[in-house]
C-alpha cells in the first residue's frame, strides 16, 4: 500500500495513473477509522482500478468551540485497517501545506447548507466542501464515496460536483451501525458507560417517526412525538430534529399528512424523504437520519 504526504507527490502519482488510464477511486475521512469507513473501500471497488483513502482532520470544518483538538486520532492502526482491507494508497496531506500563510479562497456553499447541521456549525460545510474539492484535484479520482450517514453533506458534495462541473462520478454507501442501532462514528469513543446505552435512542425516535407518519401523523405531529420521546430519554439534549425532502432538502415540517400530499413547488413528485437528527450526548455530539420511500408511507 502506498502512502503519500505531500501535495504535489500526490498530484503527480494520480497524474500518472490518469494518463495509464486507470480509474481513481477517492474516500475522504478524517481517520479513527471503523467498518462504516471500511464499507466505503468496499462499495467503490468494483467501480475503479486504484482506491485511495484520504485521512485529514480538516481544521477549517470545526467551529472554534468544537472538539478539532480532541477529535481521535491513530494513524498507525488506521494504516494497517486500510492495507487489510485492500486500499491501494493513503493520502494524508498536512495542515500547514493544505492551509499556507495567504489561504483565503473557498468554496461558498448554497442555501442548503445553512440548515440543519448548518445551522448549529456555521461555516462548517464551506469547510467540507472546498477540502472535497481539492481532494478531487489532488488525487484526480473519477470516482469518489461518501456515507449516507451524513446526509446533508452527501447532498451537498452531489450539488457541488454538478454545479462545478466536477466530473467525478459521486457514489453512496449505506450507514453501518453497531448490533444496538446506533450508527458508527469516531466520536462514539468519547461517550462513557451511560451515555454509550443512551445513545441508540436516536436511532429508535427516527424508526418511531417513520412509523408515526406511516399511520397517518402530519409530518409535523411525528417530529412532536419523536421530541416527546427524546426529551424522556436521560442523557440526551436535542438540538435539532426535521424532516425534508430528500431532493431538495427542503423542510416537510407544515406539510399535511403523506397521503395528502401534492407535488413540490417545482411541480415535481416527491419520492423520498429523510428525517434527520441530531443531539448531544454530555460533550458528545451525535447525527442521524432515515430515508423513507415515499411509495413506503402510502
Ligand atoms: P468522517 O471520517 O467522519 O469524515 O467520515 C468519512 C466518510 O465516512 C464520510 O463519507 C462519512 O459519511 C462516512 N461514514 C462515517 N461513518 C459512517 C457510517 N457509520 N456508515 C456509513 N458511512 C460512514
Amino acid at each position: 500500500m502506498e502512502q503519500l504526504g505531500s501535495l504535489q507527490a500526490m498530484l503527480r502519482r494520480s497524474a500518472a495513473q490518469r494518463a495509464q488510464g486507470l480509474r481513481i477511486g477517492l474516500i475522504p475521512t478524517m481517520g479513527f477509522l471503523h467498518e462504516g469507513h471500511l464499507a466505503l473501500v468496499d462499495r467503490i471497488r468494483p467501480h475503479v482500478d486504484r482506491v485511495w483513502l484520504s485521512i485529514f482532520v480538516n481544521p477549517a470544518q470545526f467551529g472554534p468551540a468544537e472538539d478539532l483538538d480532541r477529535y481521535p486520532r491513530d494513524r498507525e492502526r488506521d494504516l494497517a485497517l486500510c492495507a487489510a482491507r485492500g486500499v491501494d494508497g493513503v493520502f494524508l496531506p498536512v495542515a500547514a501545506e493544505v492551509y499556507p500563510p495567504g489561504h483565503q479562497t473557498w468554496v461558498t456553499p448554497g442555501p442548503v447548507a445553512e440548515r440543519y447541521c448548518g445551522a448549529s456549525r456555521p461555516g462548517h460545510f464551506r469547510g467540507v466542501l472546498s477540502i472535497v474539492q481539492r481532494l478531487f484535484r489532488w488525487t484526480n479520482c473519477t470516482h469518489a464515496v461518501f456515507g449516507a450517514k451524513d446526509a446533508q453533506q452527501l447532498w451537498l458534495i452531489k450539488r457541488m460536483t454538478k454545479d462545478l462541473e466536477l466530473g467525478v462520478q459521486i457514489l453512496e454507501s449505506p450507514t453501518i451501525r453497531e448490533a444496538d442501532g446506533l450508527a458508527m462514528s469516531s466520536r462514539n469513543v468519547f461517550l462513557g458507560p451511560e451515555e454509550r446505552m443512551a445513545a441508540p435512542a436516536l436511532q429508535v425516535s427516527l424508526k418511531q417517526g417513520a412509523e408515526a407518519l406511516r399511520a397517518g401523523e402530519t409530518p409535523g405531529r411525528a417530529l412532536e412525538q419523536m421530541r416527546q420521546q427524546l426529551a424522556r430519554t436521560p442523557l440526551i439534549e436535542l438540538e435539532y430534529l426535521h424532516v425534508a425532502d430528500w431532493k431538495t432538502l427542503a423542510s416537510l415540517a407544515g406539510e399535511p399528512r403523506v397521503r395528502d400530499w401534492e407535488a413540490d413547488q417545482d411541480g415535481a413528485v416527491r419520492e423520498e424523504l429523510i428525517l434527520l437528527a441530531a443531539v448531544r450526548i454530555g460533550r458528545t455530539r451525535l447525527i442521524d437520519n432515515l430515508r423513507i420511500k415515499l411509495k413506503d408511507l402510502q
